[in-house]
């Protein structure tokens, strides 16, 4: 018999192409979360609460942290919100929490960081949108007094450009070059330059304050898929800042998830981003983790992260009548998700297993050996048994009115005795 290997070399293995950026820090206590270069790709959020509201807004921080922010950036647009700062970050230090918080500002911070300093020192990193520091001769000062207050305090900064607030003078100088131009560029081409410019210029102007490069990250968002894509693939040919990725303005729902995770995974893929924000909205009575849960999964997805065990269901056809392994699915999901702030502390690499929950006996065994721990259940007509699969072995099968229960049972057994420490 002929070798079936022998024309054809083996099939590349698929991996994210590596990262270049020199890395950054963004630090809170003895906590040190690094961003860039060989630093796992990071995950952030923002919170929805009125930061006057300082209970509520560290509430709503752990609340991010616990389903796994690394960084929780907060809104600090008044002089009360300035104040509420310290004791936004005293709360969650009561609370044992030590996420560090990051500070959005627009128009008044370079006011804010100077006239509160408490503020200044609480926050870890500091968010500066260049199209709003300030305008003509001022922009240059007020730019210069946030750096300095970085610099003072030993913070990094994001500088945050975004299309929905570019810098219009530099949009309109860059549009006006164009115009001389013998073939004119596309005027989305000129907005893209624009975004670049105003990122890179201002990083440069930054570190020519003094501001070391390994305390900038830069982030240049759109709303467009194909934008975004053309916009970080040229500024992270032209620069190797920490780069923070996301889709601004991402939408609601399903748009918003697909529209992110297509953007983020096709650079993430190319090894552009050092850290991701999913920017949706929440649907009305979603809760605000959903955007963490979402960034969380494009990177467990594309196998740079791992961060909770996962699930591995089947969609169910015509074989299977009845919803139960959609519930059980759900069930031992949701489950999975609400225990992790628990789990790993109590059993280090449990956000490695994999568990399969199938309908049917078509591909229900073999999804579930590959699994660490897998159920088959009973399609229509099927003899009613669910074989149990632990560790790529038959180990029993589950019969009756309580199978969900057991199987949940034995996810609980098989954990303890993998991961748990004794
Ligand atoms: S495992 Fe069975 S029920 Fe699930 S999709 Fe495949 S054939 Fe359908």
């Amino acid at each position: 018999m002929q070798n079936p290997l022998r024309d054809f070399g083996p099939v590349a293995v698929a991996t994210p192409l590596p990262r270049r950026s020199r890395q950054a820090k963004v630090t809170w206590g003895s906590r040190i979360v690094t961003v860039g270069g060989d630093a796992p790709v990071r995950v952030q959020s923002m919170t929805n609460t009125d930061t006057v509201d300082a209970i509520g807004t560290a509430i709503q921080v752990k609340e991010l942290a616990q389903a796994g922010s690394e960084f929780v950036r907060i809104t600090v647009n008044t002089p009360e919100a300035a104040a509420a700062v310290p004791y936004i970050r005293e709360q969650l230090d009561r609370m044992g929490e030590s996420v560090p918080l990051v500070g959005d500002f627009h128009y008044n911070g370079h006011r804010l960081l100077t006239e509160f300093p408490d503020c200044a020192q609480a926050l870890s990193k500091y968010r500066i949108n260049p199209g709003n520091v300030g305008k003509g001769d001022k922009k240059d000062k007020q730019f210069g007094q946030m750096i300095e207050a970085a610099m003072r305090w030993d913070k990094t900064v994001r500088i945050g450009v975004n299309w929905g607030s570019l810098d219009q003078e530099l949009l309109a100088s860059l549009m006006d070059a164009n115009s001389q131009r013998a073939q004119p560029w596309e005027a989305r081409q000129v907005m893209y330059e624009a975004l670049i410019t105003s990122a890179i210029e201002s990083a440069k102007l930054a570190e020519s304050m003094g501001l070391n490069g390994d305390q900038i990250i830069l982030s240049c968002k759109v709303s467009g898929v194909q934008d975004l894509i053309a916009v970080y693939r040229e500024l992270a040919r032209r620069c190797d800042y920490a780069l923070h990725l996301g889709l601004t303005e991402a939408g609601m729902g399903t748009k918003g998830t697909v529209a992110s995770s297509t953007a983020l995974g096709i650079l993430l893929q190319e090894g552009i981003g050092d850290t991701i924000r999913v920017s949706l909205t929440p649907q009305p009575g979603e809760a605000r983790t959903q955007e963490v849960v979402v960034a969380s999964e494009i990177l467990q997805s594309l196998g740079l992260r791992v961060f909770v065990p996962s699930v591995t269901a089947c969609p169910g056809c015509g074989r299977t009548t009845s919803t139960t392994f959609q519930e059980l699915a759900k069930q031992i999901d949701d489950y999975l998700r609400a225990q992790m702030p628990v789990w790993r502390v109590r059993y280090p690499g449990v956000e490695g297993m994999k568990v399969a929950v199938m309908g049917c006996i078509v591909n229900g065994p073999g999804e579930s050996k590959h699994a660490d721990i897998g159920i088959s259940l009973p399609g229509t007509g099927e003899a009613p048994a669910a074989p149990v699969f632990i560790d790529g072995e038959k180990a029993l099968t589950l019969r009756g009115e309580r199978i969900a229960e057991e199987f949940h049972a034995l996810v609980e057994q098989y954990v303890e005795r993998r991961y748990g420490r004794s």
